[in-house]
């Protein structure tokens, strides 16, 4: 069948191993892409809604989605800024803090991060007095960064753009790439380009959330057109095999719900391959992540949730409850669409992102409001969707639960607390 919509194409071999033994383990609703926020003056016009399911490679085990959404649409115009979170700034100052310690980095060194965003891990980099350089395709947010000082390509990273990059501003001895290895569907491309940007004795490190915490939590709503893969060590280290290049050490860190950090080297020589790998790589085996029954049982189970959430929401309802959600983070988003929470449910979701403020969510047309009005309106209950956030949440509103407030929380299970 001849393609139809040039935004949007179905995979046909695994990413990783370029086999072609997927079978799908996850369907989802179609759904809008999960940044996709709309202007009031827009609700009327028709949205693009896409497929949102997961396939599972057979060959290598990688987890993918079935169907790639055309990135200049997903991320030309992107909203999301790292920075207005502090646990991420926090957890982006101990990244960097990592980096220099390991690598000793310093005011010779020069690191360039991939999808750079607001410059969020290189900022802390410079303040130590290492020369950074940022490479995001997103406009808006690229310009900005540069304005405030880190310097930032609006640009995709292929192997065109690696040599201008060693022209202009030479080699790197660290490059980085944060929640953006599941962004990429040529994986290929970007190793390649990464291999020609770094030095011989430079590291490719990069983070992303863990397949691991992804299964163990059931986090399906981090399911969403921007995340093509669903990663774990194994099916990355066959990948960087192909192209010469070897993970040497892995580590656990907190952000979305559960990452690893992984550090991958050119010169084999370099670097001794840590016992962390063997260990991360037991775990996967242990844990059956490259068995297909794994995701058939994970696909009932997010089934069941849903049942349990919607009658959770709509008894609430019937009771006359009023529930407001708090974050408007993509998640967010394949949650309210595949459980068809809308406006009639939530009355509103709060989030800091002035971005995000005044629009209204994709495909379900909530709209986002500023946090005051949680404290303004006191709904009976709080509707967690940036359940990442949920402990601060919580301790920050205090008082709101003292006074009779809850909070509901979507995973691993639905829960009220
Ligand atoms: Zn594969």
């Amino acid at each position: 069948m001849k393609n139809t919509n040039p935004l949007v194409f179905q995979l046909k071999s695994c990413r990783m191993c370029e086999g072609k033994n997927l079978e799908r383990v996850v369907s989802l609703s179609p759904t809008p892409p999960a940044n996709a926020f709309i202007a009031k003056k827009d609700l009327k016009t028709k949205e693009k809604f896409f497929p949102l399911q997961v396939n599972f490679c057979l060959d290598c085990g990688q987890l993918q989605l079935t169907h790639v959404v055309s990135p200049w649409l997903l991320f030309r115009n992107y909203v999301y800024v790292s920075s207005t979170s502090s646990v991420f700034i926090a957890h982006f100052e101990e990244y960097a803090n990592d980096l220099i310690k390991r690598f000793k980095l310093n005011k010779n060194s020069h690191v360039i991060d991939i999808g750079s965003n607001d410059g969020i891990l290189l900022k802390p980099l410079k303040k130590n007095g290492i020369k950074v350089l940022g490479v995001d395709p997103a406009v808006k947010i690229a310009k900005e960064a540069t304005k405030n000082g880190i310097k930032t390509l609006p640009r995709y990273l292929n192997l065109k753009l690696a040599k201008e990059i060693i022209k202009r501003f030479g080699y790197a001895d660290v490059v980085t790439a944060n929640n953006v290895f599941a962004h990429i569907n040529d994986l290929d491309e970007i190793v390649k380009s990464v291999k020609t940007l770094i030095k011989e004795t430079g590291v490719f490190v990069i983070e992303f959330p863990y397949l691991v915490d992804f299964i163990e939590k059931n986090l399906f709503d981090t399911i969403y057109h921007e995340h093509l893969s669903y990663l774990s060590l194994r099916p990355l280290i066959a990948l960087f095999k192909r192209h010469e290049m070897e993970i040497f050490d892995a580590k656990k860190v907190n952000t979305h719900g559960g990452s690893l950090r992984v550090y991958v080297k050119k010169n084999p020589a370099k670097f001794k391959v840590q016992k962390a790998v063997f260990e991360f790589i037991a775990l996967e085996k242990k844990l059956k992540l490259d068995d297909i029954k794994t995701y058939n049982k994970f696909a009932s189970k997010i089934e069941k949730n849903k049942r349990k959430l919607i009658k959770i929401l709509t008894d609430l309802r019937k009771k006359n409850k009023t529930i407001a959600g708090y974050g408007a983070p993509a998640k967010g988003n394949t949650l309210l669409n595949y459980y068809k929470i809308g406006p009639n449910i939530l009355d509103y979701i709060v989030d800091d992102s002035e971005y995000k403020q005044g629009l209204y969510t994709p495909g379900t047309h909530i709209p986002v409001v500023p946090f005051s009005k949680i404290a303004e309106t006191r709904p009976d209950y709080i509707f967690i969707l940036a359940w990442n956030f949920a402990t601060p949440l919580i301790n920050k509103l205090s008082d709101y639960k003292k006074g009779g407030g809850h909070f509901i929380i979507p995973v691993p299970e639905a829960t009220i607390v």
